[in-house]
């Protein structure tokens, strides 16, 4: 049988001159998702990109799950393919739907006709199908407001196809075209959501992670890792750079008022994550902070963090309840790992009672007491990355 996976394009369609660009990346970041599972023939036509295995062997299943998460598509669907001819149609129709047709009870024919030397019109087709499909399934009726199944026939350039009601794409657009920032990343449910959030709208990802060990376990930063693992599934491959960040916070505990704790140590976290994005090529910082979440996550404590980044700070969470967070997390499959209990580098040093309201000016005043430069500089020389999201040949080479 012959089966491929038909793409119905989101959001770029719209773009204009741009058009091509964002066409071009979508598809090489579909050939890039599905390489390891086979060769695939995969072009692009009036809006809808074609999928189609050139193994019969060739794990469709699993290659249109992989499609489901890459970003840019709107709607897609595993289709038959025949020869645009009436029969082959209807035959196709009946067989290739027969499992879904078996069990509704109502169903409509949608015909889209792009080749319009078809000897017969949409309608026509429309009709034709349906027919033969009521007398193939005697118990079903025709129900063109809510059918249980949708019948689509297409007649296109290179063959007729023949599919079922659509599945829904990831939406967004796709990863490469957003430019390149640098996602703060802990362990915790937010930050690996607002990096889907940002991969969502095209912008491609480097990780940065701070472990404190002995205080934070391996365990703890692998946890991190396997987050992005996560993530990249939907936003493709990435760097993970683990930063080294003990000392630092050490030096704060000694040497700083307890409950401007958490606000200087964010302030360090912009600050080397500053380095690692410029090196990387990225235009801005990411994190997952929600307006009054914690008392870090305060407006005041915000403006106190914000001012030393050099680069806009993307907050996608900044507006959310816990319960849409967490709604996501779950979609994207990323929750149950965020709740494994693992000790983050934040939460081992939190003090009693943080400022909510942090004045800049003492703030400022309190780090003096810090030789920032040298921590920072220590801690961007110490760091490490890994990579995430790569196939196994890529990255003996990378
Ligand atoms: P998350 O669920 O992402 O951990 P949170 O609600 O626990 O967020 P905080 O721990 O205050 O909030 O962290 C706020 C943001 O700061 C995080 O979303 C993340 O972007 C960044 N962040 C926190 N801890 C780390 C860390 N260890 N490494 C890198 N970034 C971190
Ligand atoms: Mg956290």
């Amino acid at each position: 049988m012959n089966e491929l996976i038909l793409i119905k394009l989101g959001e770029m369609v719209l773009k204009g001159l741009n058009r091509r660009t964002f066409e071009d990346v979508l598809m090489k970041n579909i050939r890039y998702r599905l390489a390891d599972l086979g060769g695939f023939d995969i072009r692009i036509a009036q809006s809808a990109i074609y999928v189609t295995p050139k193994d019969k062997e060739t794990d469709l299943e699993e290659a249109a799950q992989r499609i489901g998460r890459i970003f840019g598509i709107a709607a897609f669907s595993r289709a038959r393919v025949v020869e645009k001819k009436l029969e082959a149609i209807l035959e196709a129709a009946g067989e290739y739907l027969e499992d879904e047709l078996s069990e509704a009870s109502t169903f409509k024919v949608e015909t889209k006709r792009s080749d319009k030397k078809f000897p017969l019109n949409s309608p026509q087709i429309s009709m034709e199908t349906g027919g033969y499909l009521l007398e193939k399934f005697p118990h079903l009726t025709v129900d063109v407001h809510q059918p249980d199944v949708v019948v689509h026939v297409e007649v296109r350039d290179f063959g007729a196809y023949i599919h079922g009601t659509p599945l829904p794409g990831a939406g967004g657009i796709p990863v490469g075209t957003g430019g390149k920032a640098a996602v703060l990343i802990s362990g915790g449910l937010d930050s690996p959501v607002a990096a889907w959030m940002m991969a969502k709208r095209g912008v491609d990802l480097v990780g940065v992670h701070f472990a404190s060990p002995p205080y934070t376990s391996q365990r703890a930063e692998e946890k991190v890792a396997r987050l992005l693992e996560l993530v990249s599934r939907y936003s493709g491959r990435m760097k993970m750079y683990t930063m080294p960040f003990t000392k630092i916070q050490e030096e704060i505990q000694k040497n700083c008022p307890e409950e401007l704790f958490t606000i200087i140590m964010r302030r360090f976290m912009m600050r080397i994550s500053n380095i690692i994005a410029r090196k990387e090529g990225c235009g801005a910082l990411i994190t997952g902070e929600s307006l009054g979440q914690v008392a870090s996550q305060t407006m005041q404590a915000i403006g106190c963090t914000d001012i030393v980044a050099e680069m806009p700070v993307f907050r996608p969470l900044i507006g959310m309840d816990k319960t849409e967070i967490v709604a996501i997390a779950r979609k994207i499959g990323t929750f149950e790992t965020s709740i494994e209990p693992y000790e983050d580098c934040c939460t081992v040093f939190t003090p009693k009672h943080p400022r909510t309201r942090p004045e800049l000016k003492y703030v400022q005043e309190a780090e003096q007491a810090l030789d920032g430069e040298t921590l920072i500089q220590e801690c961007v020389e110490a760091a490490r990355y890994r990579k995430i999201g790569y196939r196994k040949k890529e990255e003996d080479s990378f």
